[in-house]
């Protein structure tokens, strides 16, 4: 075992069972559980990821009775259900050597169907359907069902159950005063507002028995107006051990919060302040979760004492083998997860099934599987981008010899850009994983080298893969020739210096990413060293968790020392409409509290000296501008395909240089690693 990974990899005894490593891997709604073959498909998925060694699973939330299930059509756990299909599930599980938890969740006001429930009859912006009030009944029913749903997880094969209690679902909706507003035995004083959560864990702990782990989900910090104070958090967290818990696993921050608790910007390990002042005060084992995406972090935060397991959950979608690589010290070879939530949290809250930008395979295990090669090929690659890596890398590992051609002297394409935007700098782990599978499968890399037609035929190569990806369209403007005007290429690569009065030109992904690169006063940073105190200051968290919900009551602080105007042609409600729907509203609100400025319904009508001329509402305007950079769009670089299929080869061509309307590396990679599958 490498010492410097004694703690992640030492065993965890809970006295009845003992948990393998330190790592949990936490719930996730992957959109298998609806599917009609879903029981086979989770079977897969979570049999890969115990044969990678992950200490214990935890399977995405089932509801406890019908109305705590999250959509009209979702299963829940109850006796008039039928759950064999579960037993696929732990099998699958216990033959890999794994152990697995169901989780119980119920979604109270964040489910989407039409009987909702919850404490107490209080909108929220993120559901157009308001929940009923719970009568007192039914919330002992509902603890009654918490217990039996635990019951019934055992008897299907589980090894516990984890029952949610944060994220702002049922249970923190009647822990917090934002949504409990009862006068009963389950409303008013903290003991009041925590008997629900509490009493379930104890009505779980009846039901099932001892030998049975019981993990009950603490909201760590509410992050929410009326959420929890510190003290009740510890409160709760003592009531739940006292009354059965093993483990208490952490959450932060409810669904509704306005600020990003797992998304890009966030630092690796932001929350670890919060859920440090917990562990004192408990005798069971406590998880850290979010933001964590490595193991040398992973064994810093576990040797700090913040915690005695760290939760990963996104970073086992991207690389199933996390554990078994980590103990094999193989750290270099991890798929690392970058925050995108592109591929994951992006599908999952629009209704598709989830994956992963850098693992396609992920969620896709009974379908994505690349056969033996039979008939080895010699490829070559040009364009070493996401999408160019990827296919140079799957096929060599599959048997194929590949040789990957670069113009540029590094690794990366897009990425190299994506890596210097502030909160994008885990892009470049996916670029150093790339560029170890290149060397363990011994692609011939040929960087600095422009590939001609001449290159890549004369029977050199049985096929050529074009990832050349894009280049910026420019717009025509009158005078779009003029000095001030940049392309978005030539402030992220050519780094050219920007005034301080500047325009962009386009609202999509790009135009945003420059807002964040130009506004940013600090720039890009090293994620391995993160900058927590600025993140509290920039997003109004208070670090000292002397408030409550640890909101500080200076609000957020974001500050800019240039002013900025960003245009674009459509009309001024669908600014940001084309950004990441879990991680999109966090990049908006970040770059409007720098302070710019959005102006819809643009018509560009000419650039001179004074600045950019346009029109809009009737109206034609001048911005005085220093700067004018260029976000409009890009077209597919694919000159080379032309000379090489009238030479007569096999051509294919993936990312963008297939299709260049939007910059994005989730198709790229997926097509990467499907061709290696049809070619196979
Ligand atoms: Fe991580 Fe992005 Fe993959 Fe989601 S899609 S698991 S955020 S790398």
């Amino acid at each position: 075992m490498p010492s410097s990974y004694a703690n992640l990899l030492s065993p965890l005894d809970l006295g009845f069972t003992t948990l393998k490593n330190r790592v949990l891997m936490g719930s996730m709604h992957t959109g298998l559980e609806e599917m009609p073959d879903g029981y086979d498909r989770q079977a897969a998925f979570f049999a890969e990821r115990a044969r990678g060694e992950v200490g214990l699973i935890i399977t995405g939330g089932y509801g406890p009775n019908r109305a705590g299930r999250l959509a009209p059509n979702s299963d829940y756990i109850a006796p008039d259900q039928n759950l064999d299909g579960h037993r696929k599930i732990t099998d699958a599980v216990h033959r890999e050597g794994g152990k697995v938890a169901l989780q119980l969740l119920h979604g109270g006001r964040y489910a989407h169907h039409k009987e909702i429930v919850s404490a107490s009859a209080v909108p929220t912006r993120i559901n157009p359907v308001v929940a009923r009030e719970m009568t007192t009944q039914e919330c002992y029913q509902t603890i009654e069902d918490f217990g039996t749903a635990a019951k019934l997880a055992k008897q299907i094969g589980y090894d516990g159950v984890e029952i949610m209690g944060s994220e702002g679902y049922l249970l923190t909706q009647f822990t917090a005063p934002r949504v409990n507003h009862r006068t009963d035995e389950f409303g008013g004083t903290p003991e009041n507002r925590r008997r629900m959560p509490v009493e379930a864990v104890r009505n779980a702990r009846q039901k099932a028995g001892k030998d049975f782990i019981i993990i009950y989900r603490l909201s760590a910090l509410d992050l929410v107006e009326g959420g929890s104070s510190l003290d009740e958090v510890i409160a709760l967290a003592q009531a739940v051990q006292a009354a059965g818990a093993s483990i208490i696993n952490t959450g932060i921050g409810w669904h509704e919060a306005r600020i990003p608790t797992i998304a890009h910007m966030v630092p690796r390990g932001a929350f670890t302040w919060a859920v440090k002042r917990i562990k004192p005060h408990l005798g069971i084992p406590l998880v850290y979760s979010n933001r964590v995406n490595n193991p040398a972090q992973a064994e810093a935060i576990l040797a700090d004492g913040v915690s005695d397991m760290i939760s990963m959950a996104r970073p086992l979608l991207a690389d199933a083998d996390f554990m078994k690589k980590t103990r094999l010290g193989k750290a270099e070879e991890i798929n690392i997860c970058i925050g995108c939530n592109q591929g994951c949290l992006d599908n999952a809250f629009t209704g598709k099934l989830t994956t992963c930008m850098v693992n396609p395979r992920a969620c896709r295990e009974v379908e994505l599987n690349i056969a033996p090669v039979k008939a080895p090929k010699h490829y070559a690659v040009v364009g070493a981008g996401p999408g160019g890596m990827a296919f140079a890398a799957t096929a060599a590992e599959h048997g194929h010899k590949v040789t990957l051609y670069e113009a540029a002297s590094e690794l990366g394409g897009q990425f190299n850009l994506a890596k210097i935007i502030p909160g994008k700098e885990d892009y470049a782990e996916t670029i150093a994983y790339y560029d170890a599978m290149l060397r363990k499968f011994q692609v011939d890399v040929r960087l600095n080298c422009r590939a001609a037609v001449e290159d890549l035929t004369g029977n050199k190569y049985d096929a050529v893969v074009l990832a050349t990806g894009i280049t910026p369209r420019t717009p025509e403007i009158p005078g779009i020739n003029h000095p001030k005007v940049l392309s978005y290429l030539d402030v992220l690569a050519g780094r050219k210096p920007v005034g301080k009065r500047v325009a962009i030109l386009g609202a999509g992904g790009i135009g945003f990413d420059v807002a964040e690169f130009i506004m940013h006063p600090h720039g890009a940073s090293d994620p391995a060293k993160p900058d927590i105190a600025r993140f509290n200051e920039e997003w109004g968290i208070d670090g000292d968790y002397a408030n409550v919900a640890g909101l500080s009551p200076r609000g957020m602080n974001m500050p800019c020392d240039k002013q900025v105007w960003m245009l674009q042609r459509k009309p001024q409600g669908k600014f940001g409409s084309t950004l990441s729907k879990t991680r999109g509203w966090a990049t908006f609100v970040e770059i409007m509290m720098r302070g710019v400025a959005m102006i819809g319904d643009a018509e560009y009508i000419k650039i001179d000296d004074r600045g950019l001329h346009f029109r809009t509402g009737g109206k034609d305007q001048v911005l005085e501008v220093d700067t004018i950079i260029t976000c409009t769009g890009q077209e597919p670089l694919r000159e080379l395909e032309a000379g090489l299929r009238k030479a007569g080869m096999a051509v294919h061509l993936i990312g963008g240089a297939d299709e260049a309307s939007e910059l994005d590396a989730v198709r790229a990679i997926e097509q990467a690693v499907r061709l290696v599958a049809a070619e196979a």
